[in-house]
């Protein structure tokens, strides 16, 4: 048996290729009324009209960290345990990023971590849910709104996660989720910004395309601010379409297999899985298991067949970031017993008990 931690979801040929053979011979490739109708049925989905599709989840996060004031110069408190694009934003925008501790439960930033690291130069908290189990938004919320700081969560590993009843993308201020080809939903490439305060959406619209505010003629408009080639395409868009037919299955397969490792690998001793807050829902992306010796661990799921990794590096250990250097002992925790083990929705039944019956064989 193999079972793979990452596979690329791909809706049927019957439903894609007409689509997209339609789109490539319209004449119209570039962004158009694809884009528009995307961005229409994905704000339908997570339940936020205010969308900016973008060409990258990294390109709509550096828009975000825009839109948010972030300049040169600035503060943006950030976690180091995740993928690289999150922290590369924050540079992309000129700033600097702050690391604050996790939760070594979950990897998730800590809050009272978040409240201790907030100078004057913070302009903006930027949370990653990280393999979509949610941060804990209630109190990170609380803290945003006590100093005037705006939210950024990288939803990058959650969308169709839950947090008070309600699809990650209501809570904060600006959420991203990423088109990347191995997340929940894959366009090839692309991302979506979706904002709390709809008066946003002109000044994103100008940033990921040159500046330019396309309602204007294009030979009368005055560009007035730097913008940037972010915009997402009509081909990818249909993609992203044909996507959102089938998204409420893949979602609910990471889902379902997710619960069933939190009921069975929580009896298994010397196993810890994830905590999260009690009124939150999981998107599970990867399905994360703490433990000691956890390259043993490793060693024995790869000779079962069962693939499994890390799959980040700590971002605090890139000599890129050597400037944002600081003590982390949740993050120290967290990241020397963590592995992901897969869970999405190419695990069938047969596999996830395979995985717990290996794992219940000890290591
Ligand atoms: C995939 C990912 C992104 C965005 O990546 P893109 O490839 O630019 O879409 C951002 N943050 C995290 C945590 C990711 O995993």
């Amino acid at each position: 048996m193999h079972v793979p931690l990452f596979k690329v979801h791909v809706p049927p040929r019957e439903v894609l290729m007409p689509r997209l053979e339609a789109v490539l011979y319209s004449g119209q490739i570039g962004e158009g009324e694809a884009v528009k109708k995307f961005e229409a049925e994905f704000g339908r989905f997570v339940g936020n009209p205010n969308t900016l599709s973008f060409n990258s989840g990294t390109a709509a996060l550096h828009t975000a960290l825009i839109l948010a004031g972030v300049q040169p110069g600035d503060e943006v408190i950030s976690t180091p345990m995740t993928a690289e694009p999150t922290n590369m934003a924050v540079r992309h925008a000129g700033a600097k990023p702050i690391w604050a501790d996790v939760d070594p439960l979950n990897g998730n930033l800590s809050p009272e971590s978040i409240a201790e690291k907030i100078t004057p130069k913070t302009k903006a908290i930027l949370v990653v849910h990280y393999a979509g189990v949610p941060a804990s938004i209630r109190r990170i919320r609380e803290i945003s709104e006590k100093h005037g700081i705006p939210v950024v969560e990288d939803a990058a590993h959650a969308l169709g996660a839950l947090y008070e009843g309600k699809n990650i993308g209501n809570h904060s201020e600006y959420t991203m989720f990423s088109f990347q080809a191995i997340k929940h939903m894959t366009t090839v490439d692309g991302g979506m910004l979706v904002c709390k305060n709809p008066e946003d959406l002109p000044t994103g619209r100008r940033v990921r395309w040159f500046g330019i505010d396309r309602a204007q003629p294009r030979i009368k408009v005055d560009i007035r601010e730097v913008g940037y080639k972010y915009h997402m395409n009509d081909v990818t868009a249909t993609i992203g379409l044909a996507q959102l037919q089938s998204i409420r299955w893949v979602i609910d397969r990471h889902i379902d297999n997710g619960r069933f490792y939190d009921r069975e690998l929580s009896r298994i001793p010397g196993v810890q899985i994830c905590r999260h807050d009690a009124d939150a829902t999981p998107a599970y992306w990867l399905y994360t298991v703490m433990v000691d010796r956890r390259d043993d661990l490793a060693r024995h799921l790869t000779e079962s067949g069962i693939d499994c990794s890390q799959a980040h590096r700590r971002n605090d250990q890139h000599p890129v970031f050597a400037e944002s250097r600081a003590d982390l002992p949740g993050l120290d925790c967290f990241f020397s017993r963590m592995l992901h083990i897969p869970c999405g929705w190419w695990v069938t039944d047969e596999q996830r008990q395979y995985v717990v019956d290996c794992i219940r064989r000890g290591w």
